[in-house]
């Protein structure tokens, strides 16, 4: 990944060439943590660029922000209007949009309070989290010696900086040992989410994967996964899951805005189904595409254009 092609940053207002989009080191959330961030994609569609759920995704963002006690100095639909100005001003097609309210520079006590509140905007054209071909092909996965931390430690389902040095660690050691992805268990041994993404499994033509209980983040991807099955006439079930079921399952891939709908072929070296992506698995990720794409009326609300189809960059 690099973030070739992007020539603007959006910071507490205004635009920055990307060069200059810069923080000074004694900035609180690069010591501690102390922030909160979206991640969002726009695609590219028959009406121009979209913006994929911005509404749930500022929302949540909204959310993750309360819960971190950062009142952000934008309204949602100023981020929403920043975030599209920012698409344009770069001229992408689509891309993938990074959202950052945080902690700036004051003083480095753990206490942020005296520290301000900083809003910035990332968007570069990213493919695929694991690779073009991770979602044709699928990837390789290891339960992680981490586990991952309970909610009543940090709320998983706030998506705040500082939280991520779990999913460090276990990526770290998943790719370590040679593997692309870690899937954490909870504190109990059930299973949580990847590094930063969810998980479903499929058994006999039915879909199962887990919800908040489990100290995972509620995935936007996730939930519309969990829609574009169901509509499709797949049983979702939504239950705690052990890991002996990731590897007695037919089916396994992972949800994630980065990501997408990527397969897992292959866990702790034991191979998943086939070890290809299984037959159920393409038809949701191939109706997924359609959506994302415009191409589904019926899903056309979890699309914003971006630009006017007039406006669409050549
Ligand atoms: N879990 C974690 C820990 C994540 O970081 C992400 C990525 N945001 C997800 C799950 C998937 O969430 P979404 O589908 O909203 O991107």
């Amino acid at each position: 990944m690099s973030f070739a092609g992007a020539k603007w940053v959006w910071m507490n207002g205004a635009f920055f060439p990307w060069n200059d989009a810069n923080i000074h080191v004694s900035t609180h959330a690069l010591h501690y943590g102390s922030g909160v961030f979206e991640g969002i994609r726009c695609y590219n569609t028959a009406d121009g660029p979209a913006l994929f759920r911005i509404a749930e995704h500022l929302e949540r963002f909204m959310y993750s922000a309360r819960t971190h006690s950062l009142a952000i100095p934008f309204a949602p639909d100023q981020i929403e209007a920043a975030i599209s100005e920012l698409i344009c001003r770069n001229g992408f097609k689509s891309c993938y949009i990074r959202p950052l309210c945080y902690r700036g520079s004051r003083e480095l006590t753990v206490n942020p309070r005296r520290c301000p509140i900083e809003l910035a905007i990332l968007a570069w054209p990213w493919e695929p989290l694991h690779g073009s071909s991770s979602v044709q092909s699928g990837i390789r996965a290891c339960i992680s010696p981490w586990k991952k931390f309970h909610s009543s430690m940090m709320p998983a389902t706030a998506k705040a900086s500082g939280q991520y040095v779990n999913s460090i660690l276990a990526i770290d050691d998943a790719v370590e040992k040679g593997y692309d992805e870690a899937i954490l268990l909870d504190v109990d041994g059930f299973v949580a989410e990847a590094a930063a993404e969810n998980l479903f499994l499929v058994r006999n033509g039915a879909l199962f994967t887990n919800d908040e209980k489990n100290s995972i983040l509620l995935g936007i991807t996730r939930d519309s996964i969990i829609q574009i099955a169901r509509n499709l006439g797949y049983t979702v079930t939504i239950a705690p899951l052990r890991a002996a079921d990731i590897t007695s399952a037919d089916e396994v891939f992972l949800t994630g805005t980065a990501a997408e709908v990527v397969p897992v072929c292959d866990v702790d070296n034991t191979r998943i189904g086939n070890g290809e992506c299984g037959r159920i698995t393409r038809r949701i990720q191939e109706q997924f595409t359609r959506i994302v794409s415009g191409q589904d009326a019926a899903y056309r609300h979890w699309l914003q254009p971006v630009y006017r189809a007039s406006e669409v960059p050549a």
